[in-house]
């Protein structure tokens, strides 16, 4: 056998710990295992409790242990973030922020240092941090690992990161009174409006800015970047990042086959809501989530559930209980639940791929999270857009204008209950243009994963690379 073939890549993955990285960088660690890869995964202390109380694991559970049952090699790692687990790591948002930026590279630090004395069997190769970790690059060079940096955003965004001077230089970064334009000078981005670029490029809270763009510079020094991306969903976008470094798209990266048994990695409590889902009628339930982060306000909620009493849709409505920064509990409209028992549910998490997967859902109302797409895309459900904050705006652009896959829930985000009815009653009519398109899209996706696809070959030839590093 070739000395190259025998290499065993040993990579260290380590996620920003919140549910939309923990997931994406759960199913990387699964493919790179069932490639020869030897993983070790690195939760956050916070992170494995929330997962073990959700499920009503053991403490000392390991969420991979079903992995390693069928012979994969993922150790699994918990390390603290420097803060007590009592610690609300939401309610103190930048504190926690900064405290990822210090606090928490010393930790990995002394966990990199003594995985590599320890001497494991094989030995650490690589490091897999998530891009929006700012200290990639420094323990990579510490360590004399190869620096692997993974954007879970698409690569639209990155670009528009990459190439913040060329916004500056033209007025269209910050606040400006340029919003009419069109931005057509991006490589790789034919044209983008200023309300469509991620909003730490807009009118954001300085120290996000300031982290968010410390992390885009650590990005910039990896010596490859893999992206939760498909090459033919943007690529032109792509073909322009390649030009600057390594960039392999080897998304979707969320489970495929719905049915069977896969890792859940949910910070929250789930619910099976199958059996309510089996009494609806195919194409007919409208799914509603916000992800796991963003806040609403009291009014935009109220206006949206007065648009899905006008709707008359049948729904499943997550709505977490820290939706609204002031953590008020009662936000719907009075006898809101009473007038809709017989057609929805309003709960406060669930298995998402669970319920966009079963066939009464026929649209979902999302805040265009990334994995939300990516999961309604592979699920054949087209979606309401309704983005709040970061690549969510872009997303929406994508989803919306460029592959025709949604409708926007309002304009300029100004919610009113008319339009959101009857942008609600466009998603789920089942001659809605999108419909047609996301089947399209979905097949695309599905190739691009398939043997000899462009994320299988992508993946490929990311590892060759990795062995070629080795050597
Ligand atoms: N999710 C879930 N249950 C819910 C809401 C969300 O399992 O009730 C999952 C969803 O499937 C996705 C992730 O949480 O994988 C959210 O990631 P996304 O990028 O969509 O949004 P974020 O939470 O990062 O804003």
């Amino acid at each position: 056998m070739e000395l190259k073939e025998q290499i065993q890549p040993h990579a260290v993955l380590i996620p920003v710990p919140f549910q939309g990285h923990i997931n994406p960088f759960t199913h990387l660690a699964m493919k790179l295992a069932s490639r020869g890869f030897t993983i070790t995964f690195v939760n956050t202390e916070s992170t494995h409790e929330r997962i073990a109380k959700a499920h009503s694991h053991k403490d000392d559970d390991n969420p991979f242990s079903h992995a390693e049952e069928s012979g994969l090699d993922i150790r699994y790692a918990r390390i603290s973030d420097g803060f007590p687990l009592s610690f609300d790591r939401r309610a103190n948002a930048s504190q926690f922020m900064i405290g990822l930026t210090h606090v928490f590279q010393a930790h990995v630090d002394d966990f990199i240092e003594n995985l590599v004395l320890s001497k494991p069997n094989p030995p650490v190769s690589c490091i897999i941090a998530d891009s929006f970790h700012v200290w990639g690059s420094m323990i990579a060079k510490k360590y004399n690992l190869i620096n692997v940096s993974f954007w879970t955003e698409p690569a639209t965004a990155l670009t528009v990161f990459y190439n913040a001077d060329l916004l500056k230089r033209n007025g269209h970064f910050g606040r400006h009174d340029k919003y009419d334009d069109t931005i057509s000078y991006i490589p790789g981005i034919q044209a983008i409006k200023p309300e469509d670029l991620p909003s730490y490029c807009q009118d954001a809270d300085p120290n996000d800015i300031k982290y968010v763009f410390k992390c885009i510079e650590d990005a910039q020094k990896a010596d490859i970047v893999i992206g939760n991306t498909v090459q033919e969903l943007e690529s032109s976008t792509i073909s322009a990042l390649q030009e600057q470094q390594p960039f392999y798209a080897i998304g979707p990266l969320c489970p495929t086959n719905f049915t069977k048994k896969t890792i859940s990695t949910n910070l929250l409590p789930t619910t099976d809501y199958t059996n309510w889902l089996n009494n609806r009628q195919d194409g007919t339930v409208l799914y509603i989530s916000f992800g796991s982060l963003v806040n609403l306000s009291k009014q935009d909620i109220l206006e949206i559930a007065q648009g899905i009493l006008i709707s008359k849709v049948s729904f499943i409505w997550v709505l977490r209980h820290n939706i609204l920064v002031s953590g008020e509990r009662n936000i719907l409209p009075l006898g809101f639940e009473e007038e809709t028992a017989d057609r929805g549910l309003v709960v406060p998490w669930c298995s998402q791929l669970a319920v966009l997967s079963h066939p009464a859902v026929g649209g979902f109302l999302t805040h265009c999270g990334w994995n939300s797409i990516l999961e309604s895309i592979l699920c054949k459900v087209p979606m309401v857009c309704f983005p709040v904050i970061g690549d969510q705006l872009t997303n929406r652009k994508l989803v919306v204008d460029d592959w025709r896959i949604g409708v926007n829930l309002c304009t300029r985000g100004l919610i009113r209950r008319e339009v959101v009815a009857e942008n609600i009653g466009k998603i789920m009519n089942r001659s809605d243009e999108s419909r047609k398109n996301i089947d399209k899209t979905k097949m695309l996706l599905q190739n691009a994963l398939s043997d000899e696809g462009s994320s299988d070959k992508n993946l490929n030839q990311f590892i060759q690379d990795m062995k070629n590093k080795i050597l």
